[in-house]
């Protein structure tokens, strides 16, 4: 437990087995009681981290009254269910990432099926599928569906004490994707959307999603117009320069669609084989040294590159024997 700003409180919340090691919950002082944002998973040694570290400052469990989430996935979300269960906390989250959990998520054995689908319609291996089910399984143990007290849109606003926050509406990571700003201490709860030196994962999940990587790309723009001094980020420390960041983060970008591109020079190929032939993680590893969790990531991660491109007219998209293709424009013969 960290205080990164006055009544602001870091909490690292064990993700225990992920590379990412930690979430980082806030932990905020309001007039009537504490303000938590995000919450790890649903699982006993991420509650037990949150009690003993917020024991530290004499609160308990009880005292938090709010629970604000900057999005659904499980590290962020997984614990609310329990949490709501053990106090009286009014849980707030974007209207699209609750209306995702509702419609995607209650029926979580067809939700992996779907996503299995999706990946081999994309050229995934089968040797890529088979613990599909043995990780829903293990995913669920850290989810808890809850519905929020209250489903927030962009722009809404928040007293914290003697402080106010904005939520700002960052779609792309998830479609309800939330930063929180605080405007007059020029701080920026980042979410997952703005990490340092982590890139965020912009994942297609399903067919039908649309852009997300445009989505995301546009919502980075959003936030470096903001006037920030100190990101907090729910991965990795507090940092500042959110304006550099965002650049690096473009930057980034412009490389991978580069590659993304060039690996599509020579013949049309299916998103498993752009993934086969990228490099991934800041150490450039090739596809088959990451864990196959991690494999499938990399090519929902490739579909959004290549979906991004395709809304830009670069690429034409076509289904042969029941698996997704891309092809450069103009690169038929
Ligand atoms: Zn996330
Ligand atoms: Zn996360």
């Amino acid at each position: 437990m960290t205080e990164v700003l006055p009544d602001v409180h870091l909490i690292r919340l064990p993700l225990t087995g992920s590379p990412l090691k930690w979430i980082n919950g806030y932990l905020l002082k309001a007039d009537d009681g504490w303000v938590l944002v995000d919450c790890g998973w649903d699982l006993p040694d991420v509650l037990e981290a949150l009690q003993a570290q917020i024991a530290e400052l004499g609160v308990q469990l009880g005292d938090i009254r709010t629970l604000v989430i900057t999005h659904y996935h499980t590290d962020h979300y997984g614990l609310a269910g329990t949490l709501i269960g053990l106090t009286r906390a009014r849980m707030l989250m974007h209207r699209l990432d609750w209306l995702f959990v509702e419609d995607e998520l209650a029926d979580f054995d067809a939700a992996i099926e779907r996503l299995d689908q999706w990946l081999r319609q994309n050229g995934t291996p089968p040797e890529l599928l088979e613990d599909e089910q043995r990780r829903g399984v293990e995913m669920f143990r850290r989810y808890k569906l809850q519905a929020p007290d209250e489903q927030i849109e962009d722009g809404h606003r928040f007293r914290v004490g003697r402080h106010e926050l904005q939520a700002v509406w960052t779609p792309g990571h998830t479609a309800g994707h939330i930063c929180l700003y605080d405007a007059e201490r020029r701080v920026l709860l980042s979410g997952d959307h703005v990490l340092d030196p982590i890139s965020p994962n912009v994942s297609l999940n399903r067919p039908n999603q649309g852009n997300p990587l445009g989505d995301y790309l546009q919502s980075l723009r959003k936030v470096g117009e903001l006037d920030v001094d100190l990101v907090l980020p729910a991965h990795g420390e507090p940092f500042r320069g959110l304006s550099r960041r965002v650049r690096e983060l473009l930057e980034h970008h412009d490389e991978r669609e580069a590659e993304v591109l060039d690996s599509l020079t020579r013949a049309a190929r299916t998103a498993a084989d752009v993934a086969s032939v990228l490099p991934w993680t800041r150490r450039r590893r090739t596809l088959a040294d990451l864990a196959a969790n991690q494999q499938r990531m990399a090519i929902t991660e490739t579909i959004s590159h290549l979906e991004e491109l395709r809304s830009r007219g670069m690429l034409r998209r076509y289904e042969h024997d029941g698996v997704l293709h891309y092809e450069r424009v103009g690169s038929r013969q």
